[in-house]
């Protein structure tokens, strides 16, 4: 919604008008609460980094997909698959706030439109840089890719590790998470699909 909605952007004066000042606080008030000194030499200035972190691993909700592919999409005939893999991302579990991360592989059969390859990468940006549920996000990004390019087919798969399964809870170290989303021609014919879940393997 908010993609649509009044964007502010970091480096906006309002933005650091609602987030700056407040943010420095509760992350303060949170340190305390873990029992901590806020005013050792150590973590004097950790509130105002922890901010600025917080701020840039959640930047996808000031980021517009519109705003990212402005100037990427290419009028074109092509009905071969396109596939982009290995596309790093970092996101936090909406959960626990602990990240997330792995890789992002697209594929697409176009229609009558093609997107620069780069914008992929910003594409899964937009929607790993918020709090996040892996599936969601993967789901996210298939839905505004495929609103933006309009092609034949579209297949999103993420492989991420989940630190709040690693460092707590289960204590799994070596388990990753697959999630899918597939539409068009990677839903409906399992060739297409194979194709691709082969071309990322
Ligand atoms: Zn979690």
């Amino acid at each position: 919604m908010r993609d649509h909605a009044h964007l502010v952007h970091p480096g906006d004066p309002e933005f650091d008008e609602v987030g700056e000042v407040e943010l420095t606080h509760l992350i303060s008030d949170l340190i305390t609460g873990l029992g901590e000194d806020v005013d050792r030499e150590g973590l004097v200035k950790t509130p105002h980094r922890v901010e600025r972190s917080l701020k840039f691993l959640t930047s996808g909700y000031t980021t517009s997909v519109d705003e990212v592919l402005n100037g990427a999409l290419f009028a074109a005939e092509g009905s071969e698959m396109v596939v982009v893999k290995g596309i790093e991302f970092y996101s936090l579990c909406e959960h626990h706030m602990l990240p997330f991360f792995g890789t992002a592989h697209i594929a697409y059969i176009p229609g009558d439109t093609i997107l620069g390859l780069s914008k992929f990468a910003r594409v899964v940006d937009v929607f790993a840089r918020r709090m996040q549920v892996q599936e969601r996000m993967t789901s996210q990004i298939a839905d505004a890719l495929e609103r933006s390019l309009k092609p034949r087919g579209i297949a999103v798969v993420t492989e991420a590790s989940h630190l709040c399964m690693m460092m707590r809870g289960v204590e799994k170290q070596g388990s990753s998470t697959r999630t899918s989303a597939m539409r068009g021609a990677f839903k409906d014919d399992a060739r297409t699909r194979q194709e691709f879940l082969e071309a990322i393997r």
